[in-house]
């Protein structure tokens, strides 16, 4: 899926529009396939298009390298998860630089990134939309996500999703547990 952030814009006689598209950022968990080269070739015609009418496009894609999905696929592959999420992630830039799609990517694990997560985060805590509190559930790994009602597998991976209980953070209010 192709995202355009920011406010519409309407063009008017020579004036410059700049755009940011950017892709969901891909696990680094595996090879990439075919259906990362789809979402990147709609995201890279989308660029083009917006280039050739005159405006200022930027493309931003990446990897993501945090979570128990990279964790066990890096035991699976007899890797650190740094290591592990290096060579994917680099599978994923090197292939995007063979198609010729001009991106700027980024990896979850760029110090830079990470700083503005920070930033973030913290002014989210200050503000008061961050709360803790101790969940249990049942989760799929693969799909990084908790299933509640009657479901007892993963209806994406048909295994059965396991029982989870942790510790979360929470975006909302604690008061009425919104999140
Ligand atoms: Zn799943």
């Amino acid at each position: 899926m192709v995202k355009t952030t920011g406010v519409f814009h309407f063009r008017l006689g020579g004036i410059i529009v700049k755009r940011y598209l950017t892709t969901p950022i891909y696990y680094a968990s595996g090879a990439p396939h075919l259906g990362h080269v789809y979402t990147m070739f709609l995201a890279d015609c989308a660029r083009r298009t917006t280039r050739m009418a005159g405006d200022e496009t930027r493309l931003v894609t990446g990897t993501d390298e945090h979570g128990q999905k990279i964790e066990r696929a890096a035991a699976l592959a007899g890797a650190t998860p740094g290591a592990f999420a290096g060579e994917r992630s680099a599978a994923f830039r090197e292939l995007w630089e063979g198609l010729g799609i001009d991106v700027s990517f980024v990896r979850t694990t760029d110090p830079a990134h990470k700083a503005v997560v920070t930033d973030f985060w913290q002014r989210l805590c200050a503000a008061g939309d961050i709360y803790k509190r101790h969940y249990t559930g049942r989760y799929c790994v693969d799909c990084e996500q908790y299933f509640t009602g009657d479901v007892g597998e993963c209806p994406v991976h048909a295994r059965a999703l396991e029982h989870y209980a942790e510790d979360s953070y929470f975006f909302g209010s604690p008061a009425t547990g919104t999140g």
